[in-house]
């Protein structure tokens, strides 16, 4: 069967074409002249057709480039200096968005001090859903975004939109975070496929993993291998958690590719007194990260305040996660930070 598809590629035909599969049949069941009848052999051609059909599509399956077991490294791949995908997990904190340069530059210096792998993540251009909310600070968020990681050595992820701003994404972030209401947007998914810097790829709120799959592929059609799949919840009926957490996700995912998995917790959760366990439970599944929004007066956020850490409950929270328990940092005494 796989031989007749590789025979009809190369005469250009279409692996499926109805008329002409319509036509096959009338030939087959006009000249039938054994036991079987035209009710029959019309079964029996069918079931043939779906079979060969299943056979091409899990071929093609096959040869999809996010399922390449040597994607990835051991060891991760960099963005920036950071590595992730190899043996120890990456924190993604940061505020929800860029406000002010005071507010950035309070949590870039509070980041910088987390010991272990951390990304510094803010968001400039904001995909809201209410269009009467703060949409973001925009090309000035991304400055002050790039100007706080830089004073403290820090490694930035942001979302791009459209592909309008691409460029200027690129050039101001380490890494391309592609949002969850994004996932499904493969001119988007083609452009960042086509930068040189790592993408952060979020599932969609009602997408399968296949889907979140297919979008990766996308990406990394253009040539951008180095692309990291985020799980941030899914939608369900459940009204407890913003979305729902989908931790078999992890693992399944890491069954079928060699790219890292992280988990987004605020996102998914949109509450803070059980992010810790959940946090505990993507790492006991094989997460290569996990995504966190801290905020220095997260009751002052312009967005998603409700689900921010504050700067101290961070840190208590990276203790209980028994997150290099010693070193974590205290926030700085005074000022805006309290
Ligand atoms: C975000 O991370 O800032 C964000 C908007 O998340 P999501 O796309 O998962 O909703
Ligand atoms: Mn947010």
């Amino acid at each position: 069967m796989l031989e007749i598809a590789a025979i009809k590629r190369a005469r250009g035909l279409a692996g499926y074409d109805a008329k002409r599969e319509e036509e096959m049949l009338q030939t087959l069941t006009s000249s039938s002249s054994g036991p079987f009848g035209p009710a029959d052999v019309k079964e029996i051609f069918k079931t043939i057709f779906r079979a060969s059909l299943d056979l091409q599509n899990l071929e093609r399956r096959k040869g999809m480039r996010v399922l390449s077991p040597d994607l990835v490294p051991e060891s991760g791949f960099l963005v920036g200096d950071v590595p992730i995908g190899g043996p120890e997990p990456v924190l993604f904190v940061g505020p929800c968005s860029v406000e002010t340069a005071e507010q950035i530059e309070a949590i870039a210096e509070f980041v910088a001090r987390i010991p272990g792998p951390k990304i510094l993540r803010a968001g400039a251009f904001k995909p809201r859903t209410n269009p009467y909310t703060f949409q973001g600070l925009r090309e000035e968020g991304m400055r002050l975004l790039r100007d706080a990681a830089d004073r403290h050595g820090l490694v930035v992820v942001t979302e791009v939109l459209d592909t309008a701003t691409v460029d200027v994404v690129a050039e101001h972030a380490d890494m391309l975070q592609i949002g969850a209401r994004n996932m499904y947007n493969t001119e988007l998914l083609k452009a960042v496929g086509r930068v040189g810097k790592p993408v952060l790829l979020k599932r969609a709120f009602m997408a399968t993993l296949e889907e979140l799959l297919l979008s990766a592929e996308y990406i990394l059609a253009g040539g951008n291998d180095r692309v990291v799949l985020c799980e941030r919840g899914i939608r369900t009926f459940e009204r407890t958690t913003r979305f729902t957490l989908d931790i078999a996700a992890v693992p399944l995912l890491k069954q079928e590719v060699s790219l890292p998995v992280i988990v987004d917790l605020s996102h998914a959760l949109g509450r803070k007194d059980i992010m810790l366990p959940c946090a505990k439970a993507a790492l006991a599944v094989g997460a290569n990260g996990l995504m966190i929004e801290i905020h220095n007066r997260p009751d002052q956020a312009l967005s998603d305040g409700f689900q921010q850490f504050d700067l101290k409950e961070f840190a208590v929270f990276l203790d209980n996660l028994g997150h290099h328990a010693a070193t974590v940092p205290e926030p700085a005494l005074g000022g805006r930070n309290g």
